[in-house]
């Protein structure tokens, strides 16, 4: 049996659609049929050669749902039941270790030496070969951390659970104080920016507040019910003091990066009242540098915490979350394309001209 696979053979080109063999399952192995994945924003990254864990050849895709042709072996989902054929299985993308100093001393997996991600790390020359979303099947070793889910769940939703969404949960997760009554603003519209907005909208924040330039991000915000939407194209002054306007002048209680890039961090620190915190959520790959006035984060006793990834709780909580609020994530899915077209989608979400960008099967 063959599968259809978008393969990365080479950064900076298309993807290249080719026939690929099924191997045999190793011991505790999955095979799926994909049902459907999303396209993230880190895949363009990825494409450009500017994610130092990506190899080439390889197949992209890290978020996916699918549906269990066969299994090698009993295995069972992180509620505890038995996996079988013909379930609908959301993944973690990535499988940590358990071993290492991270997944086993300081209980933080996401920061595991040995983590395994699909579609980000495995390159198409090893076993399984189908380790991405961006294919008609994919393998899923024995160590991955699976969620079986309702019949009733919408695959095209649900998949933005798996990336941003986990990662969402793990930037409000790292906050220590709740969020009730509190001030977020989160820059950046993308499917993280919003799904941490919308985190923040149902843990009781009083103000939440976006920063975009793309009207069509603005109007998935306004669905969503987001009390506040600064355009980026506006200049700095304005929208500073439009959240101190609403802040009695002190700022906000906390400001989340979700833009993917370095250059919002000096207007972020700028947005926060004194004793604040800044999450650095959506930065995932290297880029140039920009100048930080650490004057400002002392005299303000500002604190910068930087959230990397997920882990299985994360992604457990998204996943939850998603399925209960299926109407309200559903406006964020913009485009739903095939496999053939995967260069079109990347496209799509490289000029910023989409909201969530899901392939189906
Ligand atoms: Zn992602
Ligand atoms: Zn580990």
């Amino acid at each position: 049996m063959k599968a259809k696979a978008a393969i990365l053979e080479e950064f900076k080109k298309p993807l290249v659609i080719r026939y690929v063999d099924i191997p045999p399952l190793l011991e505790g192995g999955i095979l799926v049929k994909m049902v459907s994945s999303g396209i993230c924003g880190s895949d363009i990254h990825m494409v450009d050669g500017e994610d130092p864990r990506v190899p080439v050849p390889i197949i992209l895709g890290h978020e996916g749902v699918g549906e269990i042709v066969e299994i090698n072996g009993d295995k069972r989902d992180l509620n505890g039941e038995i996996l079988k054929k013909g379930d609908l299985i959301i993944w973690n993308r990535g499988v940590v270790c358990g071993e290492c100093y991270f997944c086993k001393v300081l209980k933080m997996p996401y920061l595991c030496e040995n983590r395994k991600i699909y579609g980000i790390n495995r390159s198409f020359k090893e076993y399984p070969h189908l380790s991405g979303a961006f294919a008609e099947f994919i393998i899923l070793e024995e160590k991955t951390e699976i969620l079986r889910l309702s019949p009733n769940t919408d695959p095209n939703v649900i998949v933005m659970a798996g990336c941003s969404g986990a990662t969402a949960v793990h930037a409000i997760d790292a906050l220590e104080d709740n969020l009730l009554d509190k001030t977020v603003v989160v820059q950046g519209g993308g499917p993280l920016g919003i799904f941490a907005l919308s985190l923040a909208k149902f843990q009781g924040a009083k103000n939440t507040i976006l920063i975009t330039g793309s009207s069509f991000r603005k109007e998935i915000a306004e669905k969503i019910g987001i009390d506040m939407i600064l355009d980026r194209n506006t200049s700095a002054e304005e929208r500073l003091n439009k959240i101190l306007d609403i802040t009695y002048g002190r700022g906000a209680d906390v400001v989340i990066e979700a833009t993917g890039t370095n250059k919002a961090v000096p207007e972020g620190l700028r947005f926060l009242r004194k004793g604040g915190t800044y999450i650095i959520a959506g930065v995932a790959s290297p880029q140039e540098k920009v100048p930080i006035d650490f004057y400002e984060v002392s005299s303000k006793n500002i604190t910068i915490k930087g959230v990397w990834v997920s882990d299985a709780e994360h992604f457990k909580k998204a996943v939850s979350f998603v399925e209960k609020h299926q109407d309200l994530f559903a406006t964020l899915i913009t485009h739903k394309i095939s496999l053939d077209e995967i260069n079109y989608g990347l496209d799509l979400v490289r000029e910023r001209k989409a909201g969530k960008v899901v392939i189906t099967y």
